[in-house]
């Protein structure tokens, strides 16, 4: 067997978070990293979400780096297409592309004496002194526990996975979920489709924000002047912590929040649907669905909001528990993600043996979202615990990618692995868990997947400039401090 390839550090992942992270090893000077994704393109997300209507719903001038302004963008929020091309043009003009390796999907990750190695689901070696995850959040389709799916006599397919050669022209379209995917989704195909047929287990509150065009003039001001792309970045930074701010509680952003939602529902004219789109929890509880269109869509006369059980799939179409069949020709699942998963599948072994499943028994321990007890020069790029909300996470990333480079330079320099203090870790997350907990988000009656399996969510109720005061450097007395005995420095 050829003896493993060996860096001084390896990023898994080159989504956004994995592309910001190779992106300012390179300014630091480190260049002996490689990037491992597991496809052959890099882009996560924006690759993967390829459904009608896939965009960010988060405005597309404050979902870019914050070095790298598009004063191109064309419209306030921006399709995967073009997020994909913005994030490939950045990876490409910093010189990450060469670093990235593809086919290329990590199973296994063992520390020992100083060294990481990391094995291949191909069974390939690599060894490195740091390991850096960024492999998001969202990317592992959920699917659902539906009697029959495999039954369907027509194309059956995760949101995430929508065939590109797909016709739904005059198609009857079945689609499961009512998330911010769901909606999309609705909204994009509802002038195209014979018959849309929404199977809503869960109503979503919507706050509606339409996707106007850039005026030329503003493209203009933001080619020209950097002053003035500063300001619309902040005017759109205000808006989106408006909608944080709700979630922490704050009562005139509540009121805010909730009158806009509600005076969005009330666009619905028809009242039996009105009520069938009326939540029972309260507003915020579930991350918003943000759609200036789906409230239009849904009142569509081809489409049928359905609100009945799923019974089970069947070759012709899916029937419900009042003995309905929904005849279909396409079943899509927009049926979200295992978002507590984060580097699972893969399996991670610590200092002593320990593994991350050790670890994470009780919940996903970890300090700041970036590092986990007793896994020495092992860092997250948004791990568990990061804010969630409506915020950009191109923030949330950049100060965590910010941090742990602080970190990966002390490592390098002073030839020391690092882990974060279990008690310390223990003791920030309690605090964290303590204000999640007493959040919409824990407290709104809704299940989500901001939480965990006691129904806590596993996100810091905290704004984006409060994680970057709290994140500008790193505490030494936080972290366990030890020689490393297999560097590969020199
Ligand atoms: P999601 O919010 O988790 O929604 C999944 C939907 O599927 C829910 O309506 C859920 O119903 C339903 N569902 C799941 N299993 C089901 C079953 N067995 N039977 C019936 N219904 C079932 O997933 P998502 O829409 O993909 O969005 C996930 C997150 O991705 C978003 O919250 C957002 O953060 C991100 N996202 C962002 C954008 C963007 O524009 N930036 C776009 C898409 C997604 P219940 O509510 O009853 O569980």
């Amino acid at each position: 067997m050829p003896s493993p390839s060996r860096h001084r550090v390896v990023v898994i992942g080159s989504g956004v978070a994995g592309i910001l992270t190779a992106i300012k090893l390179r300014e630091r000077g480190i260049t002996d990293f490689v990037v491992l994704e597991k496809a052959d393109t890099l882009g996560g997300t924006w690759r993967d979400n390829r459904y009608p209507g896939a965009a960010c719903d988060v405005p597309a001038h404050l979902y870019s780096y914050s070095f790298a302004p598009n004063a191109s963008w064309t419209h306030r929020f921006a399709t995967a297409p073009d997020l994909w091309a913005y994030f490939h043009g950045v990876a490409e003009e910093h010189g990450v592309l060469p670093h990235v390796r593809y086919r290329t999907e990590v199973a296994d990750a063992r520390y020992d004496a100083g060294t990481w190695h990391l094995t291949t689901t191909a069974g390939d070696q690599l060894d490195a002194d740091v390991v850096i995850s960024a492999v998001g959040r969202l990317h592992q389709p959920r699917y659902p526990d539906i009697a029959g799916l495999d039954d369907f006599a027509g194309p059956v397919f995760h949101s995430a996975r929508w065939p590109a050669d797909l016709d739904i022209a005059g198609k009857r379209v079945g689609l499961i979920g009512t998330g911010s995917s769901a909606t999309q989704i609705t909204a994009a195909v509802v002038g195209q489709v014979d018959r849309l047929t929404l199977f809503q287990r869960t109503a979503q509150w919507v706050w509606p924000m339409d996707n106007t065009p850039i005026p030329l003039w503003r493209k203009a001001l933001l080619h020209l002047s950097k002053r003035y792309g500063t300001r619309y970045y902040w005017s759109l930074k205000e808006q989106i912590d408006f909608i944080g701010r709700a979630a922490k509680g704050d009562p005139a952003a509540v009121e805010a929040r909730n009158q806009t939602v509600r005076d969005a529902l009330g666009t619905v004219r028809d009242p039996e649907l009105r009520a069938k789109l009326t939540p029972d929890y309260e507003i915020g509880c579930k991350r918003l669905v943000i759609s200036g269109t789906f409230y239009d869509a849904v009142q569509q006369p081809n489409v049928d909001v359905v609100t009945t059980g799923i019974q089970q799939v069947e070759a012709g179409g899916l029937r419900t528990t009042d003995g309905e069949l929904h005849e279909l020709d396409v079943l899509v699942l927009a049926t979200g993600f295992h978002a507590d998963a984060y580097v699972r599948p893969m399996t991670v072994t610590g200092e002593d043996g320990v593994t991350l499943d050790d670890v994470w028994a009780d919940v996903p321990m970890n300090y700041k979202s970036v590092a986990i007890p007793h896994m020495p020069d092992f860092f997250l790029i948004n791990g568990p615990f990061s804010p969630g909300g409506s915020s950009s996470v191109l923030g949330i990333i950049e100060t965590h990618v910010d941090y742990v480079l602080q970190l990966v330079d002390r490592v390098l320099a002073e030839d020391v692995a690092l882990a974060p203090d279990p008690d310390r870790s223990a003791e920030l997350l309690a605090e964290i868990r303590q204000r999640a907990s007493q959040t919409v988000w824990g407290t709104g009656g809704c299940t989500s997947w901001y939480l965990d399996e006691d129904g806590v969510p596993l996100v810091n109720p905290v704004l984006l400039d409060e994680l970057a005061a709290d994140m500008a450097t790193p505490v030494p007395e936080d972290f366990v401090v030890s020689a490393r005995a297999g560097s590969s420095a020199g």
